[in-house]
């Protein structure tokens, strides 16, 4: 097998919660007066954080949904989709996007790696001037009624407040070439496949992030999105910017003008 990276484009950001979000962590049992589900913090500096696993798995998922793909693989109790036929993998921009097993004999690597996303210095500076029910974060109790005797039945729910801006975030994109018997990797292909990172980024924003989004939590914004490329010929000379866009919806309206300007960059 020979795969060459031809490429990689870095895409920057900040996540800025629109509403109160509520990403879980382990359970804060063990401390005297823990919660149920608090939310998962980086544990030297104690301030939430966004795993780059979550935003990855949500950004998956909501695409597997809006191009209707197959739900064909279980992970414990949990269904997903992952091609295992070399032909639908060809053409699959999920699956060669985000990645399936690297068992699967068809598997060539995945394009994209999500980084974990930390609060803001100046969102921590700002909380922390706040008097909140625990550092950086709010207690939300949601009640259910009990709908024959009306007994209320509180559950809290740990949320950093809306408004806390998480950043900077980091996406990493790879380019690769290479051809064999079981794969092929064309770096034109995965240029345009590049769409699909715009479009999950875009589906989530119409959608929640973390737990709880059906009842009001996890709404999330895109911002100060850069988007710069760095090739083989040279990697650590230079990076190659393509473009910076305040919001996700100038990227959507200026992605045919991205692809043209990687391309150009590519010779592809
Ligand atoms: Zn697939």
């Amino acid at each position: 097998m020979r795969i060459q990276a031809q490429a990689r484009v870095f895409l920057g950001f900040h996540v800025r919660a629109v509403t109160g979000l509520h990403i879980g962590g382990r359970t804060g049992g063990i401390e005297i007066g823990g919660l149920d589900n608090p939310v998962i913090r980086d544990p030297l500096t104690n301030r939430p954080l966004i795993p780059g696993s979550s935003l990855k798995g949500k950004m998956r998922s909501l695409l597997e949904k809006h191009h209707g793909l197959a739900m064909n693989r279980r992970i414990g109790q949990t269904r997903i989709h992952s091609c295992s036929e070399r032909q639908d993998y060809q053409s699959c921009k999920v699956c060669r996007v985000f990645g399936i097993p690297g068992e699967e004999r068809i598997a060539t690597p995945t394009r994209l790696l999500v980084r974990d996303i930390l609060l803001t210095d100046d969102s921590a500076e700002r909380l922390e001037g706040f008097s909140l029910d625990r550092p950086y974060t709010e207690v939300k109790t949601e009640v259910a009624i009990d709908r024959i005797t009306s007994a209320a039945n509180p559950r809290p729910l740990e949320r950093v407040p809306a408004g806390a801006e998480f950043g900077p975030g980091e996406m990493v994109y790879t380019i690769y070439s290479g051809n064999g018997e079981e794969y092929t990797c064309d770096p034109k292909q995965d240029v345009e496949f590049l769409g699909v990172v715009f479009e999950g980024m875009g589906l989530l924003e119409q959608d929640y992030l973390g737990g709880s989004g059906s009842r009001g939590s996890g709404k999330v914004a895109f911002g100060n999105i850069t988007l710069e490329l760095r090739t083989k010929e040279d990697y650590f000379q230079k990076a190659h910017p393509i473009g910076k866009y305040k919001a996700l919806s100038e990227l959507l309206s200026e992605q045919e003008k991205v692809v043209s300007a990687l391309r150009e960059n590519l010779g592809v």
